[in-house]
């Protein structure tokens, strides 16, 4: 450990003049890689399992730097292996090159038993939120001797986000709010919701979104109801809710971002329930901060709309986090009994669903400060009220 590289990367001899021509990302430092082994392998010894094999993509990539879509990783106390196949070796030597780099000639997770099995390894964690019980039996029966066992926390070490984690997200907030403000003018009483999320889609891969990460939203009139109302053929009329969410990607890195306008003429209840939201958005921005748990996040903002009686409108959590995976944790959840901390990135995001009638959601990114947080959203949170 220590910024040593554990183990030499195989097959680099004719890829040395490759420079990260596959993939977005660049390779972590050896200092970053280190420290995350060191936390993972703390998550190892508290478990009581001499290794762990990681396929979560997200986790792969935290723990090694790669970020192709196919890899298995095994981590020790002492060893730090990434496994790929023949389409991934030149990407993964170029963006994992302080960890082991070996090729599979079959199924991943037999070659990662075969080095499972060269460790005196008794007790072996996996990933059991989202290994397949197939796979999780084929890897029983190929490590021989070794129990393997779910591990939980590993994805909790990625909660935290470290300076280059927070520029990349800032970056992704940036590029997908300025989509968001060259489709805004086409979002009127004529245009239908789908051509909307279609040159929204486009405007952010132009920015310079990596992807689109998920299906943009645009729910309009009644169907602003939906919190995920994906964009349909509706044609949006006049005096309608509009809520459209998106976000991009940015060096592997997410933003998410929700904006609700109305069309006018606006009514009353339409500027009643836009105000109570942003009045409930605007309490958990101004409590939330670091040594709170999830729940208590979330009651920042669920108070407010409840003592507004619609407390049954508002069905969903506060926020999630958000880094190499859209929805990650921690979460602000009534569920969520786990202490915020300095560093997590999280949307803070309440909605109020009437059926029937509309709906409105405000969803901003803050990350939390030392003593509170930081909005990353810079899109005005005002109504806005597009004319006819
Ligand atoms: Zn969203
Ligand atoms: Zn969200």
């Amino acid at each position: 450990m220590k910024g040593r590289p554990h183990g030499r990367p195989l097959h680099v001899e004719s890829h040395h003049l490759l420079k990260y021509a596959t993939g977005c990302m660049s390779p972590l430092s050896s200092t970053i890689t280190a420290d995350r082994l060191t936390r993972l392998r703390a998550r190892l010894a508290d478990a009581g399992v001499e290794a762990v094999v990681l396929t979560k993509p997200e986790n792969l990539t935290y723990v090694t730097g790669f970020a192709g879509s196919a890899g298995v990783a095994v981590i020790s106390q002492t060893a730090a292996h990434l496994i790929v196949d023949f389409r991934y070796i030149e990407q993964a030597a170029s963006q994992a090159p302080h960890v082991a780099v070996g090729r599979a000639s079959g199924p991943l997770l037999d070659a990662a038993a075969a080095v499972l099995r060269q460790m005196p390894v008794h007790r072996v964690g996996v990933e059991g939120e989202v290994m397949p019980v197939a796979a999780f039996r084929r890897l029983q029966a190929a490590v021989e001797g070794a129990d393997v066992v779910p591990l939980d926390g590993v994805d909790h070490l990625r909660w935290q986000k470290d300076p280059e984690e927070l520029a990349a997200i800032r970056r992704a907030t940036e590029v997908a709010e300025a989509a968001f403000a060259d489709v805004l003018p086409l979002i009127r009483p004529g245009a239908v919701e789908r051509d909307i999320a279609v040159e929204l889609e486009c405007r952010l891969r132009r920015r310079g979104s990596e992807r689109v990460p998920f299906d943009v939203i645009v729910a309009s009139g009644p169907r602003s109801s939906l919190p995920h109302g994906v964009a349909s053929d509706r044609v949006i009329g006049a005096g309608e809710f509009v809520t459209v969410d998106f976000g991009a990607v940015v060096g592997g890195y997410h933003s998410d971002c929700t904006r609700t306008v109305v069309t006018e003429p606006a009514g009353d209840r339409h500027r009643e329930i836009y105000h109570l939201v942003l009045g409930a958005q605007q309490a958990a921005l101004d409590g939330l901060r670091p040594g709170m748990t999830g729940r208590e996040a979330d009651a920042l903002a669920r108070m407010v709309i409840a003592e507004a009686g619609y407390g049954d409108a508002f069905g969903h959590s506060l926020g999630h986090g958000v880094g190499l995976a859209v929805h990650e944790g921690p979460t602000l959840s009534p569920r969520e009994e786990a202490v915020l901390a300095p560093g997590a990135v999280v949307t803070v995001e309440p909605g109020v669903y009437l059926s029937g009638w509309g709906g409105v959601r405000i969803e901003d990114l803050v990350v939390l400060t030392e003593n509170g947080c930081e909005v990353l959203t810079r899109s005005p949170r005002s109504l806005h009220e597009v004319r006819a």
